[in-house]
């Protein structure tokens, strides 16, 4: 049976997973802890990327060199930047851009240096049943809404999603980075710090990737509250259904 990464910035996103995982087999390679075993029927690995993009890359390459997976998932949280794009919404990623990658006027600003692209993108067929297997999660979530209260009903949205290595915690900030993007053709639907450095990891060795973000935050001068908040009380159970539902899909 081909191994499946599952692969998650925070331990917080990890835990919910973990918890389920069967037969677990802890090894460490290159400084991180990698969980082998079996999840819904499924050889899986689960690992942790660590924060930020050289530090994604790294586990991404040991994932396919050392533990020879088929396929790489990435489950997390992320800021939301375009407009509807809200906290407690889910974003499955189209493909990634780095909003940071900028070796102008060498270059286009944003295309990754001798790639002759901006964007990695997702594999389409695993993407597709992500999505679904979101959609079929919040479906479940919503339907536990009193829908009198006035809260509306959160969202699966797919698109670009935008990785750098900051913490995007600015109003101001978040909006100059979307309309930069924008100018280059580039409608970001959310900003996160790994992404697409493991994208651009699988797009190297040809390894199907997918990915799905939780919005935990708006990018914003709040993010950091709510994004704490949020991690604490949402992104594990998100990240177990949704997982679940998608490894049930495969
Ligand atoms: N103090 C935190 C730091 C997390 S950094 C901790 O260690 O618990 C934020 C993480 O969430 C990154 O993995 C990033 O991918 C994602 N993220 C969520 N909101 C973000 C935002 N507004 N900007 C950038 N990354 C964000």
């Amino acid at each position: 049976m081909t191994r499946i990464a599952i692969l998650s910035a925070l331990m917080e996103e990890q835990h919910g997973l973990l918890a389920l995982l069967q037969q677990p087999h802890k090894t460490t390679h290159a400084g991180r802890d990698f969980w082998l075993g079996e999840l819904h029927g499924q050889s899986v690995v689960l690992a942790l990327s660590r924060i930020g993009k050289v530090a994604a890359a790294t586990t991404a390459t040991a994932l396919i060199e050392q533990f020879g997976v088929a396929r790489i998932v990435f489950t997390g949280v992320a800021g939301g930047l375009a407009p509807g794009v809200q906290v407690g919404d889910v974003v499955v990623a189209s493909g990634f851009v780095q909003h940071d990658m900028d070796a102008s006027p060498i270059f286009p600003r944003y295309e990754l240096p001798l790639y002759g692209r901006s964007l990695i993108a997702c594999d389409t067929a695993l993407s597709a049943l992500l999505f679904e297997a979101a959609e079929a999660h919040l479906a479940r979530v919503g339907a536990g809404f009193d829908a009198s209260s006035g809260v509306a009903a959160h969202r699966v949205h797919r698109g670009l999603i935008a990785s750098g290595d900051r913490f995007v915690s600015a109003a101001g900030e978040s909006v100059a980075l979307r309309s930069a993007l924008q100018s280059a053709g580039h409608e970001a639907l959310a900003v996160e710090m790994e992404g697409a450095a493991v994208a651009q990891v699988c797009f190297d060795y040809g390894v199907p990737f997918a990915a799905v973000r939780t919005i935990s935050d708006r990018a914003d001068d709040q993010a950091h509250v709510d994004f704490a908040q949020f991690v604490r009380e949402v992104a594990s159970r998100y990240a177990c259904a949704i997982i679940g539902a998608w490894l049930g899909l495969l």
